[in-house]
């Protein structure tokens, strides 16, 4: 979950990194781009404009091609109906000429007889030295063309055609016919601007001249080469490659700047089919500055788009590359996290299982060791007796710790809440170290200091917790130093709840800076400590720290070489119900465990021969009688067969082999005799647990001791039962 925030949150830092980017790549490299594109454009331009201007002449060419012999259609459909005319007359035919100029709207219409007579609207004349195609028209060409003739004055385009069979005039033939178009007619019929190219065509000679002189060229002059010449920058020797190109009748194009003007003007020159003419198509410095213009602020776009769609795209790579870099990460932490995970499950049930395989000797080494001490006199072996005893103690304690810290790390270790009184717990915690404290000359006070003494809490935690720093400060405090602790109830803002400081304070030996942070971590102990030969084990502390942030509370340490050392410990505890603990007090001020226990008798369950035998002699020692069975079958087979208030009570171990513990237990509450059925059973057994207990409880035993036997818990169980 957290993880996944943290990749949205990065995911929107890309994000607005690459807006910035994109926002400051724009800003910075379009200016840049416009400049540096400009030149590039130019010669792209000119390419272009090449290739459009050859399409684009092309397209012209065909079109002046295919406007021109409209004429000579006309010409063709005009000998169509003359040659269906009976006897023509030279009058009939001029008519008809004013005729078909007038309907089919033509400017100039005349017909040659064989002997180069030309006849028109307006009447005949010998037209051989005024009309320049006409020697070719009368040697039999067909579809010519003939620009500047000057026909009444006017300057004219004639198109002429001769007929293959002559239509018969009196005593003459008439051999062709001529269509006349004046310039603009021309321009017209050829449409010579184009709407879209921005440019304008001509038509010239291949010397040059102009036939049809577009309105749109900008200088007067008669020859394109010279105006070419006279206003473009374009020097001699390029002006002769074209006329030579044109002079071969190949398509030629001239790219020159216009004097005053910026940019260059395109001229594209390409023949017109079957004619000496030439199209000219001009595009005007003007309009390809304006597409250069257009062109290059549309590459900077173009440029700058995908310099941004390339930085999105590189920010998405990276990302997807971290991403996947940070899965294989968390796989790779994920897989470490499992092993260690194992590697500390199988250490946790090593310790468990070792610690608990050593309880089992070691309550025989210490029973045996209490027994020989009663029949000791020699203080020599009394004094190794005690040695054994405070060894085996030690021992024991290591084990009891190392199976604490190895059930917390399990996560098996459960808060079970209990009403107790805060109060009271201070004073049994300090009873417990008065000896001790007297013995080692340490002044040993405390103080409560709290509104709520009557709180729920797990007592045997917090007796583990309290016990283990009070302990710690009496073992590291020298004679004549004092060990105090407060209790303080802090202002707490949980609703029916209430927050306790416990301040252990001690005029000690202190804790040095170096190991101060230290001091929680399991096994550690401080070198002169360990110098000093004060017996430890450095789990204590580690314990207390776990079991103080299981219960959800905080502890501190502050200390000074030499001078001594505070432990303040602050934990929340469930104000206990009013009626729940008067009740509780009562029933607890009712019992009497100063029950007279001998002449009971007890059925012992256990299969380990040393640890049974220093059960039965503790046993007798209190005035119990003691009868043994080796495992829980012959435990209830015993029962079965003896009579109904022969025993008073069990003790059961609970690794037995053939019927264990629990087993017995549930076979002898089935039992049918109630009397039998309902007798006392209390658990005997090395695994000390909070679950062992529960289970115990659940298989219907009525109380529980620890292995080593603590004589005075057992007592106190005992009376407790059998009183
Ligand atoms: P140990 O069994 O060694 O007492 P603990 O975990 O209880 O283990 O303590 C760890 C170490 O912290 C001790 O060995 C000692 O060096 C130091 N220490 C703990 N309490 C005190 C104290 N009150 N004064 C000085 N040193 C202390």
């Amino acid at each position: 979950m957290q993880n996944r925030t943290l990749s949205k949150k990065k995911t929107i830092q890309y994000i607005v990194a690459t807006a910035v980017g994109i926002v400051l790549v724009i800003s910075i490299f379009l200016p840049l781009f416009r400049n540096i594109s400009s030149k590039l454009v130019e010669d792209i331009t000119r390419s272009i404009s090449r290739q459009y201007s050859q399409e684009l002449n092309e397209q012209m060419s065909a079109h002046v091609s295919s406007a021109l012999s409209q004429p000579f259609d006309r010409l063709e459909m005009i000998y169509c109906s003359l040659s269906m005319m009976d006897k023509l007359e030279s009058e009939q035919l001029t008519e008809m000429i004013s005729r078909f100029e007038k309907y089919n709207d033509i400017s100039y219409l005349a017909f040659v007889d064989e002997n180069g007579v030309v006849y028109e609207s307006g009447g005949s004349y010998l037209g051989t030295t005024r009309i320049k195609m006409l020697g070719n028209l009368l040697s039999g060409k067909k579809r010519l063309i003939s620009d500047n003739e000057t026909i009444g004055g006017n300057s004219f385009a004639l198109m002429g055609t001769s007929y293959d069979e002559p239509v018969k005039m009196g005593d003459t033939n008439i051999c062709a016919a001529i269509i006349g178009l004046s310039n603009e007619e021309l321009t017209d019929e050829i449409v010579l601007n184009s709407r879209y190219s921005g440019g304008y065509s001509s038509i010239i000679h291949r010397d040059g001249s102009y036939i049809v002189k577009n309105r749109s060229v900008p200088f007067s002059g008669l020859n394109i080469f010279s105006i070419i010449g006279k206003n473009y920058t374009c020097s001699e020797e390029e002006i002769n490659i074209l006329k030579e190109a044109i002079n071969k009748g190949e398509p030629y194009a001239v790219a020159a700047t216009m004097k005053g003007d910026e940019v260059f003007s395109f001229l594209y020159f390409s023949p017109v089919e079957d004619t000496d003419w030439y199209i000219v198509n001009t595009m005007p410095g003007t309009f390809i500055k304006v597409s250069i213009e257009k062109l290059q602020e549309s590459m900077a776009k173009i440029s700058v788009l995908g310099i941004a769609i390339l930085i999105t795209f590189i920010v998405i790579l990276l990302q997807n590359s971290s991403r996947s870099k940070l899965r294989r990460k968390q796989h790779e932490l994920e897989q470490a996290y499992e092993l260690a995970e194992q590697a500390n499950q199988a250490k946790t049930e090593f310790l468990f299982s070792m610690s608990h395989d050593i309880r089992t000797p070691m309550n025989a080494i210490l029973g045996y060791s209490r027994l020989i001490k009663k029949e000791l006199t020699d203080p020599k072996l009394l004094e190794y007796q005690d040695k054994i005893e405070q060894s085996g103690n030690l021992l024991l304690m290591l084990i009891n710790n190392v199976l604490d810290m190895s059930h917390i790390d399990s996560g098996k270790t459960e808060i079970r809440e209990e009403y107790i009184s805060i109060s009271e717990l201070a004073k049994s915690i300090s009873d417990v170290f008065d000896t001790e404290a007297a013995k080692k000359d340490i002044k040993l006070s405390y103080k409560v200091n709290a509104e709520h003494d009557h709180v729920m809490a797990d007592v045997t935690k917090l007796n583990e917790i309290y016990m283990n720093i009070v302990s710690n400060a009496i073992k590291y405090t020298p004679a004549g130093g004092s060990v105090t602790a407060l209790l303080d109830e802090l202002p707490c803002d949980r609703e029916g709840y209430a927050r306790m400081q416990v301040k252990i304070s001690d005029t000690g030996m202190g804790i040095s800076g170096e190991f101060l942070p230290h001091i929680f971590d399991s096994f550690t102990r401080e070198r002169n400590t360990t110098m000093g030969k004060v017996a430890g084990t450095g789990l204590g502390l580690s314990i207390v720290k776990k079991l103080v942030d299981l219960m959800g509370g905080t502890i501190e340490v502050e200390s000074e070489p030499g001078k001594g050392s505070t432990f303040t410990v602050i934990l929340s505890f469930r104000i206990a119900d009013e009626e729940y603990y008067s009740s509780v007090a009562n029933s607890d001020k009712s019992e009497n465990n100063s029950a007279d226990l001998s002449g009971k008798r007890i059925l012992l369950a256990e299969d380990n021969e040393l640890n049974a035998e220093i059960a039965i002699a503790v046993l007798e020692e209190m005035g119990l009688t003691v009868e043994h069975a080796e495992n829980g079958r012959i435990c209830l087979d015993m029962l079965a067969n003896a009579d109904a208030d022969y025993y008073d009570l069990i003790l059961m171990d609970i690794q037995m082999p053939v019927m264990n513990g629990y087993e017995a237990t549930r076979a002898i509450r089935s039992l049918e005799d109630k009397e039998k059925s309902g007798i006392p059973i209390i658990a005997m057994t090395a695994n000390a647990f909070e679950e062992d207990k529960k289970n115990a409880f659940d298989a219907g035993m009525t109380g529980f001791v620890a292995k080593p036997i603590n004589v005075k818990d057992l007592t106190d169980q005992l009376a407790k039962i059998l009183k």
